[in-house]
Parts: C-alpha cells; structure tokens; sequence
C-alpha cells in the first residue's frame, strides 16, 4: 500500500477511482486477497481495513492475470471496444475518434532524436503498428513493424505569421483520417515556426489510445529522446505483454457465465433507463453529428478545498461531489429524476497493462434517483453506493452492456446516456522536458464531441481545471457559459448547504435573479388605473358623441347612441336590484343588442356572464345556478333557448318599453370601483364542472390603456369574430370602445365563408383582427388575400404554426403581425410577440406593461434562461379567481414568491416555456391534459368526468389526437357497461357540453 503511495485516509484521495482501483489490485496481487471496492470505502483507513481483512481471513485472486500468448493465432481478435469502434468507422469516418495533442518545443531540438524516440515507440508497442484486416467473416489484428514510421516535417513559414494559420494547419493535420487497415495508428507532425521554435502534434486513433496511453506516451518519449542525446541506453522495462495478448485475454475471459453474471447486473441496474431531455437551443438533428465545441473555466482554490472538505467528512471523493452537483444541474434543468450519466474508468486495474499504449478506457453508466426534496447529502450517499458498485463491475465493456440492455436504438441520440463527466486522473507526469526544452501544450481548435454535453475537471495545484464539450447541434456557446455558471453556482451553495433539498439550492446568480425578476419584468407604465370600463367608455362618448362606435350587419350605433342605449338598460336593470358584485348573464346572439346589453350591465353596476346561446341547456343551468342569477339579459331569438328557471327573470334586451323612455338616457351614477367586477368568463374543469373566472374593470383596463403592443386609437376599425364567451372578446370590444375605434361584430355566415370575409374586411375598411391559431392556417391555406388591406393582425389562443406565420410574413411583410399569448385568468393577453423575423420557433413574448411573468419550477424557484418551467404570470390583469372555488382559486393563484406584499398573488398558467436571452418566453407545452380544439380551451378530464356521469360507462379516457392537417381531434376510449351504443353517448355528450363536442 505504501508503494503505491496512499495516505492514511483514502478519502484524502481527490479524482476518480484510480487509486481505489490500484489499492484494491494491489491487495488482491500482493495479499492474493479478494477485495471489493466497497469494503474500502466502508473500511476508509489503512488501519481499518488491515483489521477488517485480518479478520475476515480472505483469499484468492480475483481477475486472472493476462500473460504474453507466445503462439498467437493467425486471427488475433479485436478487443470489444476496439469492434464497437471498427464498426462506427465504417459509418461515420474517423474524425472524432482522433486522439491529437500539440506542444510548442522552444530552444535547440534534436530531431533525429525525436524521430528516433518516437520509432522505438512505436516499435514497443504494438498496437500502434496494427492494422484491422477485415477480410474473413470477422476483423482481426495484423501487426506491422515499425520501420515505416518517420516523424512529419511541416516546413512552410506561412503557418508562422499568425497564430490563426498555425491553428488552421495544427487542426487539419490532426483531422486527416486514418485508414484502419493501413496506416499506424500514430502520427507525428513537427511543424518548424523558427530555427529553436516548433510545435509537436501528435495524433493518435482512439482504437489504439487512450487518454491514460498519452502519459505513457510522453513518458517513454522523454526517456528515449534523453537517452538518445545522452548515447546511452534508455530505461525502459520491456512490455511483458501487448495489446493483441489484452484483446485474446479479455475475448476468453468474459465469454460464457462470468459475462453473463456481470451483464445481470448492468441490466438490473439500467433497465428502462430514462433519456435525458435537456432543453437545447436548436432542435435535435434526426440523426447526430459529432460537430463540438469546447469552453474552458476554472474552480478556484477556496471552493476546491471547501469541496474536499465535504468528502472528508462524508467520506467520498471528489468524482462523487462533482457528479452529484451535476446530477443535480442535470435534474434542475431538466426536472427528471432518472438521471444517468456517463464516465470513463481507465479499467487498468491489471499491473500487466499499466504501462500500455493501448484502448483500455471504459466507459460507466451511473444512474440515479434524483427528487427534490431529498438533501444533498442523500444524493451524495447514494451515488457513493452507485460508483462504488459500479466500479466492481467496470470490466464489463460498455458495448456489451448497451447490448444487453438497449433494446431499440435511437440514430440521434447516445444510448443509455447523453451526457458525460470525466474526472481526469492519468498518472501525473512533473514537468515535461525533452532534454533541456520544455513541452508546453499547446490549445488548438476542438470542433469534436461525441456527447451532447460533456463535463471534465482536473486538478491543477490547489484548483480545478474544468472543461465542458458540447454538441454546436445542440447548444450555443451563450447557453453553455450559463450552464458553467449555474453549476459553479450550485457548487457553492453544496459546500454551504449540504442538508437542503436539492431543490432548493441556489444556482442563479444575482445578477441572474435580476434580470429574471426586474429587467424582464420592467413594464410598470402610466395607465388611467383608477378607472372603471365605464368611466373610459362614457368619456369617450362624450368625446366622440358622433363616430360610430358599433356595427353589426347594417346596423350602426354612434357613441352617443350606445351610451345612451345601454344607460336604459342600465336604469331598468337597476330598478330590478342589480348593482356592484351581481352577476348577470347575458345570453343573446350576436347583434348590436349584445354589446348594449353588456354595457348596461356595467353600467349597472354589475357583472356580465356571457353564455352562449348554442350551449347545451345542461352547461346553460349549471352557470345560471353557479351564478345565482336572479336577472338575464337575452332577446327574443335567444330567450326561447334558455331553461326556464324560478325565481329568474328574463330581460329582454330590446323591450319596447325599456328603450322608449328617453328620459332614462342619461348616465347612470355609479360607484362602480376599478376592483369590482365585470365579468365573468367560464373555461373547462377537470372535474367536469366548468370554472367561472372572474375579471375586474381594473383587469380590463389595463389590457386596452397604457399599453405597447399594440397602438388604438380612434382610427381604427376591428373585426370581432368570436362568441362573446371568449376572452378575446375582451380586447376586441374595450380594445375599440374604450379607445374611441369602431367594434364591428362578424356575422356566421361570413365567418364561414373566406370569401365573404374578405369582402367584409374590405368593405369595412377594418384595420386590425384577432384570429385563432388554427383559424388563421385555415385561412392562409384557403385564402391567403383575405388580409390583404389589414394593418395589424393578432394570432393566438395556442401554439402559432411557425409555417404558416411566415407564408404570411414573406406574403404582406408590412401588416404587423403579433403572437397574443395568455389565459383568460390573466385577462386575454398576458405575453406579446411582434413576429418581424424568421426562427425556428415563434416566441410567445414579453409581459404587457403593468403586467408580470415567471418561470417557475415545482419548487417556485426561477429556472434560469434557456431552462424549461411553468410560465406564471401577474400584475394587473390578474384574476380575482374562480367563482365559488376558494379552493382551486388557492391552487392555482398562488401567492407571489417574489413579492414582499402578503396580498400579491400570480396564476400558475400549466403552460410550459423557457426565457430567451433577449426577454422573451417560448411556450414549449403544457403540464397537465389541457387543450386546445377549435380555438376552445378543454380539459380533457371534463369529457371524462361527463362520459362517466352517463352510468353507461366503467371507464373513459379521451385523449388530443393531431391529425394530418394540423389540427386536434378529440378521441376517447371507453370500456362500457354492457351493449355499447356510441351514438347515445355521442348525443349525450353533446347535450353536456358545448359546441366543441
Ligand atoms: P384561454 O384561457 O382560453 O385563453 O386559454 C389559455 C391557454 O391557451 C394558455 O394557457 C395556453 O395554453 C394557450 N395559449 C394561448 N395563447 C397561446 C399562444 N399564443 N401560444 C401558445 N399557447 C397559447
């Protein structure tokens, strides 16, 4: 043990298991006892570990020795790992699997020497000389000898003048190909920049070297190149095996039961292991390239120390703090808890192969659990067990274990895991010299990576030095510098908290924090606050007493007259008790009396209630009983459609005698504040119940005033196509009526029909629309002219089609193009997006003034930029709540995290969405069943809940299906009970819920 250098307390040990590894060798060689890693983790000390093999009294070897074979085979197998590569060059070339390394080489080079010393090397070992000869049914090894092999010289002062060209030149020789049934498998090019200036590039096939093989590899090179100009005999001992004999030992050794035995465990370990989907800033090529790029950074002195001081105390390494640190990056960035992360072990547990130049290194898949409310130290225990398990069965290759356990492979993804963390431990060379010149290293260009991402640390002095390789498929180097700090980040609060919950460790900076919290939230702006709709629209009356506000069809109403309209309305209403807080309904089908009815309500004092006279007459109950409505307001057309209910009365909008009193035009005086009421608008309910949301005048203001999405004014004229029961509406109607602009209602035959709309667009001389998503590829595909004459187009209520936004932008690049994105309980819109370029994927926006956006994960901690989460949203356009549902009112309006006012609440959306690094939010999904069809907001749970509320079913389960034009369709699977008649359930579906059944 002292020979091999180990301080009295293993965990002193910083990196990855190598020195475990030769601890446990060691023992097993020297003592010929069996030692598992484990029981040197348990036993941590010398002094422990004595006592406990004492005492268990344990012999016997554990891995066979490998030994020279002296009457090799004609067919010398390749190791496992050298096949797997053999088999990736045939498809992919290789470019990636090129091992380079330069130094720059300053005084009075001896370069025969250096040739020399480099011949010999490749004369010890063999593999460097070998060939894949792959003529029979399987490939084999063909040794070469070594006399073929010269040093390059590079002689061309072009590379000197810049360092830009010697990087080029450095990158294209270390990127020429090998051929692997040709070539030796090292190359050495010695570029000359001076007469006592060059640089040394070195480039190795993987399938011959690997990271550990560089070491030997300078070691032996230092040694020959000494000797040489020394003339005397180099020290080196000679190889007792090669690498042909490892490859003949390993394919006779795991063959049969002691591979299967080994092979179990992976499989137990790994089965149906989760992919990890990390959010990337490009979407994933269908299948991967291994184009890459590396960023540099560095762990400084005190958190090095404060980080060994943790494993200390918990007795562990520095591999495992490092790993669990990022397992936990991993886990906050993608909010999985299977975590697998791949590691290279050098799998030189075998004194035989120490000294080798070869392809030994092998690769773990440690997987974990990761929830966040366990504690660091949880983490850290448990991913102690799993390493140190996993290192016990490190000799199985990992191309084995894919095999077994990997039943269908993924052509753009690595299998079993995607990311890496390697813990460079090869064997520490002091200062490197040839002769009296020092090998400096020299950076070049990496453009390489094998991984989507791939963490590496090294120690250096007191520090560490880390690097992170990355996919350019994937990542920008923007996103990667962030990831570098978030992870240093969580390292720190590791070291200062390790109790708290993973979830709940720092990892933003403070200037992050900032950002998030304030500069992207910066939308405070002056708006009439203290204003109800009434206020604004009665101001505007008088105004413009003699624009038209209103028409539908042929009818047109000025200011005045729908001021004045409405005020009898309200008067009558009034008289019939309603007044602030009440909620009335108000079911008419489209027509000027709609809007007359809306605002006498208002004006009243009251609530509206759209409810859409095609509802079902069951939907009509619910919310005239949700409501408890003693007042509606409806028409003659629409009146019969209502249920007939005790105790309600009806209000027929146009009643000869409420409109001829025209003494009751003048406003009505209220005191309406801008905290009450004004309507209420119901969505879809999990439970089967829909859920009134409730909007104050205060809400509605501050979507239509003071904003800069959008500019209204009393120019423009706009086209309102939905039912009053969407909140769209909301920014249609009060958009124009409180803005002095001109509502237009579209009838539904014109809506059907995209000639007639575009004539009545035309016609109408209508200047902005709000279109549903689907709506508006519908009629991009049918008729893209419809919006020819528009000056502004809104699109939303769900995921915009990127394809069909940009046919539009190439077709009328001047009309201005928005993406409203938001829900009804934020008041219509909540994030804006003004299309003018071209991406992958539209962003939903940026919050309207006076109104808030976060990105929250399942802890309420802000995700940093680029990292996938809740979207919540706040300020003024926040909803009261649902009505009569304190409790999912709690649920889901939540109290504000960030705020200090005890009353701040913001609503948690379901919608999924990341911050891009310009303030922007892209909307990625949603986290429960909810969906869009039609341009309706469903939870799928209602239609169930209404599907077993037939008592014809045992169970139901409806899901969104996509089909072939984009858009969703509903489709449930039932288990009946008893004979099945579709139709009855279909029309009993359809008596329950509305139109979009
Ligand atoms: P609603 O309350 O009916 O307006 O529906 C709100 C929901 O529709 C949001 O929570 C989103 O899921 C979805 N949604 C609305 N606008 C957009 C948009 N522009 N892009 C993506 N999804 C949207």
């Amino acid at each position: 043990v002292e020979q091999i250098g180990i301080h009295d307390n293993f965990f002193e040990l910083g990196g990855h298991s190598l020195l475990a590894m030769r601890v446990v060798s060691a023992v097993r060689r020297e003592l010929k006892v069996e030692l598992s890693i484990k029981e040197l983790f348990i036993y941590s000390t010398i002094a422990a570990l004595a006592t406990h093999l004492n005492a268990a009294g344990k012999g016997g070897l554990f891995l066979p020795s490998i030994e020279a074979v002296s009457h090799r085979p004609v067919h010398i197998p390749l190791s496992f790992s050298q096949e797997r590569l053999w088999f990736i060059d045939k498809l992919e070339g290789t470019i990636p699997y090129h091992i380079p390394a330069a130094w720059r080489l300053k005084g009075d080079l001896n370069k025969e020497a250096l040739n020399q010393a480099f011949k010999e090397i490749v004369n010890r070992h063999e593999v460097l000389r070998t060939n894949i000869i792959d003529k029979e049914a399987e490939p084999s090894l063909l040794v070469m000898d070594a006399e073929g092999w010269d040093l390059h010289m590079v002689n061309d002062l072009w590379y000197s003048q810049s360092n830009e060209n010697l990087q080029q030149r450095i990158h294209e020789l270390a990127s020429q190909p090998f051929n692997l049934s040709k070539d030796y498998m090292i190359r050495a090019h010695l570029i000359m920049l001076a007469e006592d200036e060059n640089v040394l590039i070195v480039t190795l096939h993987h399938i011959a070297a690997d990271g550990w093989s560089i070491s030997v590899l300078v070691k032996e090179l230092m040694e020959l190149y000494n000797a040489y100009i020394e003339r005397r005999p180099a020290l080196l001992f000679p190889l007792p095996i090669q690498y042909g004999d490892y490859s003949l030992w390993q394919r006779n050794y795991l063959q049969g039961e002691v591979l299967k035995k080994k092979l179990t465990y992976w499989e137990h370990k790994l089965e149906g292991v989760a992919v990890l989907e990390l959010p990337t800033d490009y979407l994933r090529p269908v299948e991967r390239s291994n184009r890459g790029a590396v960023l540099r950074f560095s762990i400084d002195k005190i958190l090095t120390d404060q980080l060994k001081a943790l494993n200390r105390h918990e007795g562990t390494t520095l591999f495992m703090t490092m790993l669990a640190a990022f397992k936990i990056l991993l886990h906050r960035y993608s909010g999985q808890e299977d975590i697998c992360v791949g590691s290279p072990i050098a799998n030189r547990t075998q004194k035989e192969i120490e000294d080798l130049i070869g392809f030994f290194i092998n690769t773990l898949a440690l997987r974990s659990k990761v929830k966040s409310d366990m504690s660091f130290k949880e983490l850290l225990q448990q991913i102690r067990d799993t390493t140190v398990e996993a290192y016990e069965h490190q000799d199985v290759p990992f191309e084995k274990v894919v095999g077994a356990v990997v039943k269908e492979r993924d052509m753009n993804r690595n299998p079993l895991f995607q990311v890496m963390l390697v813990m460079q431990n090869t064997p520490k060379v002091d200062t490197l010299y040839l002769g009296n010149i020092p090998l400096a290293s020299e950076e070049f260009l990496h453009d390489t990576t094998h991984f989507d991402l791939s963490f590496s640390f090294s120690e250096s002095g007191n520090s560490l030095n880390g690097s992170v390789e990355y996919s350019t498929d994937l990542y920008t180097e923007e996103t990667i510098k962030r990831m570098v700090l978030h992870f240093k980040t969580l390292l720190g609060s590791i070291v200062k908290y390790p109790q708290q919950n993973i979830g709940l460790l720092p990892m933003l900076t403070k200037a992050e924090e900032h950002q998030l919290l304030i500069e992207f939230n910066d939308t405070a702006t002056e708006y009439p606050k203290e204003k109800t709709i009434v206020d604004l629209f009665e101001d505007q009356a008088l105004k413009t007493p003699d624009t038209v506000a209103l028409v539908f069809e042929e009818e047109k109403l000025t200011y005045k007259e729908l001021n004045e309209k409405s005020n009898q309305l309200a008067h009558y209403l009034k008289s019939k008790g309603v007044k602030e807080g009440i909620l009335v309904p108000i079911c008419i089908e489209k027509s000027v009396e709609m809007i007359i009815g809306i605002l006498g309500i208002l004006k009243a004092g009251g609530a509206y209630v759209p409810i859409d006279p095609v509802y079902p007459e069951d939907r009509i109950s619910y919310m005239l009983e949700d409501t408890q409505a003693k007042i509606v307001v409806s028409s003659k057309k629409s009146e019969v459609l209502l249920p007939k209910k005790e105790g309600i009365e009806i209000v027929d909008v146009n009643g000869e005698w409420i409109m001829s009193r025209s003494e009751l035009k003048d406003n009505t005086i209220s005191t309406l504040a801008p905290n009450q009421l004004a309507y209420v608008i119901y969505t879809s309910g999990s439970t089967g119940k829909p859920k009134g949301v409730m909007i104050t005048h205060g809400n509605v203001v501050s979507l239509v005033k003071g904003i800069d999405y959008i500019s209204l004014t009393d120019k423009d004229i706009l086209l309102s196509t939905g039912s009053s029961s969407f909140d769209a509406t909301t920014f249609e109607y009060w958009g124009m009526l409180l803005n002095g602009g001109k509502l237009i209602l579209c009838s539904e035959e014109i809506l059907l029909n995209s000639e007639l709309l575009k004539e009545e667009l035309q016609k109408r001389e209508v200047t902005a629309m709000w279109c549903t998503a689907r709506w508006f590829d519908l009629l991009v595909d049918n008729d893209i002219t419809v919006f020819e004459k528009l000056k502004i187009l809104l699109v939303g209520g769900e995921k915009l089609s990127e394809k069909h936004i940009y046919k539009f932008r190439e077709s009328y690049p001047s009309i201005k193009i928005i993406n409203g994105y938001g829900p009804t309980e934020n008041t219509t819109f909540s994030l804006t997006y003004d299309i003018t370029q071209i991406s992958d994927s539209i962003p939903v926006g940026r919050p309207l003034n006076n109104r808030s956006a976060y990105i929250l994960d399942r802890q309420q901690q802000l995700v940093p930029i680029g990292v996938a989460g809740e979207i919540c949203v706040g300020g003024a356009g926040l909803s009261a709540g649902y009505l009569t549902q304190p409790e999912l009112t709690r649920e889901k309006f939540v109290h504000h995290p960030f705020s200090n006012e005890a009353s701040d609440r913001i609503y948690k959306t379901g919608d999924i969405g990341k911050w891009l690094p310009d303030g922007n939010i892209q909307y990625t999904g949603r986290i429960d069943d909810q969906v869009k069809i039609r341009g309706y907001r469903i939870e799928l749970g209602e239609i169930e809940s209404a599907l077993l509320l037939s008592g014809q079913l045992h169970q139901a389960v409806i899901i969104a299906h996509n089909n072939k034009e984009g858009s969703k369709n509903l489709v449930g699977y039932v288990v009946p009970k008893g004979m099945f008649d579709k139709e009855k359930i279909i029309t009993y579906l359809k008596s329950k819920l509305p139109e979009y059944m």
